[in-house]
C-alpha cells in the first residue's frame, strides 16, 4: 500500500501513540496520520478508538488493505 493521507486527520497524533505496532506515523510536513507499515497491524482498532474525529475505519478483514479508509 502507498503511504496515504488521512482525510479529516487534524494531526493530532493520538492514533500513533494508541498503535502498539507502529503501523501509523504523522507526516512532518502536512502533519497528517498515514499508514507506514500495513503489513504490521494487528486489527486491535486501538487507533480508531482513540481517533477524536473518527478518522480511522478499519476493515474486518486481513486481507490487505487492513484499514481500508481514513475520514
Ligand atoms: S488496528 Fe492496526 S493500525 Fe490500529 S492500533 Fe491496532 S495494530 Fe495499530
Ligand atoms: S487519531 Fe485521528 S485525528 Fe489524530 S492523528 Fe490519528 S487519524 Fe489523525
Amino acid at each position: 500500500m502507498s503511504i496515504s493521507k488521512i482525510r479529516g486527520c487534524i494531526g493530532c497524533g493520538e492514533c500513533v501513540q494508541a498503535c502498539p505496532t507502529d503501523v501509523i506515523r504523522l507526516n512532518k510536513s502536512d502533519v497528517k496520520a498515514y499508514i507506514a507499515y500495513p503489513d504490521d497491524c494487528q486489527m486491535c482498532h486501538l487507533c480508531r478508538m482513540s481517533c477524536p474525529v473518527d478518522a480511522i475505519t478499519i476493515s474486518p478483514e486481513k486481507s490487505i488493505p487492513v484499514i481500508i479508509s481514513w475520514g
